[in-house]
């Protein structure tokens, strides 16, 4: 289907997905050089802990700092770059970005700072043979405990079992693995036999309905679940405070989403962390 775009140009979008191909094709086409360019960008949203709200952990998200488009968020570009296979070089530089920010964090803030950054990882970097020697070069270089760089992995994507191979050495090196977009895939229950996730994310679907009783039922039902098994879970995309109340009530560990804070640089959360302490303290 083609319609002209404001820009006069003939905007065709693929069937399934609504994406502009042109607009995607041109993507990929910067994306390469944008690796080259050294364009990316971390940005860290706080995980807080349901009853003290401390930020005991951080989501590491990609950014890219496009010449042209501005500061793109990662849902405009990863798939773009999975499938060009882009993803493994950007996500090798990640790794090592986040190694470093923790490594600086844990120097500064020792225990009151977050002591879990969770990376997430495409099936397709699962796929690389050479990832865990990158993951462990870089936990090598700045010092860094395998304990306190988490994966998170969308379990829907997994469909081969050298994936799931990958995911027990990663488990085995200690890292913590996490099952992202939880409940929206066609076999969670089966894949919580086939690796040993520690932690399960609520997908922002679930939450965004909150308080709705029905929403508020299969939260309860995961929650159950999730004890059963021993995990433990984060609930995502929490943007209200009345979401916040129903989710503190249900036994979830964990809580992220815009009104806890939104995806920022390293920088800015520090910021946020010295004034805190400091406002503690003085
Ligand atoms: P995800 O891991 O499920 O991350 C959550 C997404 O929801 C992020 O979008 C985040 O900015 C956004 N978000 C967080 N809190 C809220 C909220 O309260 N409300 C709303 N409406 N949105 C919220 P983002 O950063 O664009 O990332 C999209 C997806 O891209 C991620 O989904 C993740 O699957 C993937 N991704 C991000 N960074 C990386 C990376 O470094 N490597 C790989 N392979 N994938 C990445
Ligand atoms: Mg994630
Ligand atoms: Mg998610
Ligand atoms: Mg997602």
């Amino acid at each position: 289907s083609a319609k002209q775009s404001g820009r006069g140009r003939t905007v065709v979008r693929d069937h399934s997905t609504g994406v502009d191909i042109g607009y995607a094709r041109q993507l990929g086409h910067d994306l390469a050089r944008a690796v080259l360019n050294d364009e990316f960008t971390v940005y860290y949203q706080p995980i807080v802990d349901t009853l003290s709200h401390r930020t005991v952990a951080v989501e590491a998200l990609v950014r890219w700092n496009h010449p042209r488009d501005g500061l793109l968020p990662a849902a405009a570009f990863i798939d773009i770059a999975v499938r060009t296979g882009v993803v493994n070089t950007v996500g090798r530089w990640v790794i090592d970005e986040v190694c470093k920010t923790m490594r600086t964090w844990m120097d500064e803030f020792g225990d009151t700072g977050p002591t879990t950054a969770y990376i997430n990882l495409s099936a397709r970097e699962l796929l690389d043979p050479t990832l865990g020697y990158a993951l462990g070069r870089s936990l090598a270089a700045h010092r860094i405990d395998a304990a306190h760089i988490g994966i998170e992995i969308v379990e829907d994507d997994l469909s081969d079992p050298i994936q799931i191979a990958r995911l027990l050495e990663l488990h085995d090196l200690g890292h913590p693995l996490s099952i992202d977009d939880f409940g929206t895939g066609y076999s969670s229950l089966s894949r919580l036999l086939e690796f040993p996730a520690v932690l399960a994310k609520i997908d922002r679907s679930f939450i965004t309905g909150l308080p709705n009783k029905r929403n508020a039922r299969v939260v309860e039902a995961i929650m159950a679940m999730a004890k059963a098994l021993d995990i433990q879970v984060i609930a995502e995309g929490i943007e209200t405070d009345e979401q916040a109340r129903v989710i503190e009530a249900s036994g979830c560990q964990m809580m992220q989403g815009y009104f806890f804070g939104v995806p920022q640089s390293s920088h800015e959360l520090e910021e946020t962390w010295r004034y805190g302490s400091s406002a503690v303290i003085g």
